[in-house]
């Protein structure tokens, strides 16, 4: 059918809620069920395409789902452990896998599927159903064994105490076998050989310690071609992470792929987590729903315990653990709060002023394009079928960075806004900036070399001195977010200051661009912006 909506994978959720079971706890044993922090995570992650195609021969052939893998960041305690082990039992013997669109009186029996627990799930007509692997081989990975250990100890109890006990009667110390001749087993840093082949499921757990230094972003890279060959699904989880490490977690969560589903969310940023009242909002920010007081299983002067004894002794790992946040360490180039006070979700009309920054790079950096519109608002535009942001990272693209991708976004921001200036630093792309000169005029698109002191010092703090005065403010861009807060102060002679990255995989090139933005916004103001008398806007619908 055409024009039909992405879908959730209903059944695969209430197969769940019919199998799993309290791993411990008072209620051990009991029915379990999904939060809704739970549930929002595996919606998403089971989304099924519209234009999903079922092959009963070969029923993985083609992205049957929206996303290639799933991350879900969350705080300590909060059911992250319980999520994947159902998880597990889903992608093991539940209907994990996309099996066609509902007909009249279509449904789901387990009877058909070994499960003799009597369960049936009647299907909406157009709904997608679901169906087990044939030969589910899943493999629990961890960088140590105490943390697969988590998710393995709640994952047994979960299949023995209650109907899953019936269909996989044994679950051993090591693995369990599946019926079918499938398996469940553990992966850490330090059993590597095992790693990767001809699996179908890969819960990755505590990715943000999974570093290059420890060698588990060789295994999530391995896995993960793995899961391609079988069309199989990784689901990656953690506490927030420490932006210094550059882990798996971060290049996950940074990165562009639109096939990732990415759910983390932090609390308000204009909460201080070192002052005692406003930390405990920030728990009950964070834990919600898992608290006692809503029906949770989290008490939270539990949880402030605990993290005020972290906090003496690692303030920013607490912080990271029980606050949800990533912190970053020291030296920040902005005050702290003041990107996250000055953030606003606005949409930009087409035909809008703007000036613009170009922040432009070969192999390593990144190259980035953003806008400010005439009242100081800065923001990533987008472009293309796929709608992407103008922020390419080349490990998206082969390693170097696409420059007709670049090309055509600038062409479709000249031809969707009124671009009154654009501020390119022209290293690495002369001769392109060059062409745009040509093209759309040389007053309007300029070179601007960030690496001149004096020039680059003012620009800067023209920039921090409107963002504090509330003259400038920007969209919610992460990765902007990220580099801004990548920035720190290189001193330079004469009291004077320039960017740099604290270290080379932390990139600021988004943060450079929307300097770039500023400095044109801040020059056409100075010489009196006076809005053009738009000849003919080109109607273009933005998403
Ligand atoms: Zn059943």
């Amino acid at each position: 059918m055409e024009g039909r909506r992405p879908a959730p994978l209903l059944v695969g959720l209430e197969w769940i809620d019919a199998h799993c079971v309290i791993p411990d706890g008072f209620r051990r044993g009991r029915r379990w069920r999904l939060y809704d922090f739970q549930f929002r995570y595996l919606a998403n992650f089971y989304l099924v395409r519209g234009d999903a195609r079922w092959v009963p021969d070969d029923p993985v052939l083609g992205p049957a789902f929206v996303f290639r893998r799933g991350l879900l960041v969350e705080s300590q305690k909060k059911g992250k452990s319980p999520l994947t082990a159902a998880h597990i039992c889903l992608e093991g013997v539940g209907p994990a896998l996309f099996a066609g669109w509902a007909g009249r009186d279509d449904g789901y029996a387990c009877a058909d599927h070994g499960c003799r627990c009597g369960w049936e799930f009647p299907y909406e007509p157009g709904d997608p159903m679901g169906m087990p692997w044939p030969t589910p081989l899943i493999q629990i990975t961890a960088l140590s064994e105490e943390q697969t250990d988590n998710v393995y100890d709640a994952l047994r109890p979960m299949i023995e105490l209650g109907p899953l006990g019936d269909l996989i009667p044994k679950t051993g110390e090591e693995f369990i076998r599946l019926p079918g001749g499938g398996r469940i087993d553990v992966v850490t840093s330090s059993a590597q050989s095992r790693l990767g082949q001809r699996v179908t499921f890969v819960p990755q757990d505590e990715v943000g310690l999974w570093t290059a230094s420890n060698k588990m972003t060789k295994v999530a890279d391995t896995q993960y071609r793995g899961l391609a060959g079988m069309g199989g699904r990784a689901s990656l989880t953690t506490n927030a992470w420490d932006p210094s490490e550059n882990s798996v977690a971060q290049r996950e969560f940074e990165s562009s792929a639109l096939d990732v589903y990415r759910q983390f969310q932090q609390p308000p940023a204009h909460l201080s987590y070192r002052n005692k009242v406003e930390r405990r909002r920030i728990h009950r920010f964070v834990y919600a729903e898992a608290l006692r007081d809503h029906g949770g299983h989290i008490d939270l002067d539990s949880i402030e315990a605990e993290a005020a004894d972290m906090l003496e002794r690692d303030p920013a790992q607490a912080e990271r653990f029980f606050g949800n946040r990533i912190v970053h360490g020291h030296g920040a180039w902005l005050p702290e709060g003041l990107w996250e006070r000055t953030e606003a979700d606005v949409e930009v009309p087409s035909g809008a002023e703007v000036t613009g920054g170009f922040d432009g790079s070969e192999s390593n950096d990144w190259t980035a394009i953003r806008l400010e519109t005439r009242d100081g608002f800065r923001f990533t535009p987008r472009y293309g079928p796929d709608r992407r942001p103008t922020i390419w990272d080349p490990a998206q693209w082969g390693g170097t960075i696409p420059r007709a991708e670049v090309a055509a976004a600038v062409d479709e921001v000249f031809s969707t806004f009124l671009v009154r200036r654009f501020y390119c630093d022209p290293k690495e792309w002369w001769s392109e900036i060059g062409e745009w000169a040509l093209e759309h005029g040389d007053n309007v698109v300029v070179e601007w070399a960030t690496h001149r002191i004096v020039a680059m010092h003012q620009a800067l703090q023209r920039y921090v001195v409107d963002l504090t005065t509330g003259r400038s403010w920007h969209d919610l861009c992460p990765i902007t977010r990220t580099h801004v807060g990548n920035c720190r102060k290189l001193a330079r002679p004469g009291d004077r200051y320039i960017l740099g990255k604290p270290s080379e995989h932390q990139k600021i090139d988004a943060a450079m661009a929307d300097v770039l933005c500023h400095e044109a916004a801040a020059d056409m103001h100075e010489a009196g912006w006076q809005p053009l008398k738009p000849k003919s806007r080109r109607a273009v619908v933005l998403r």
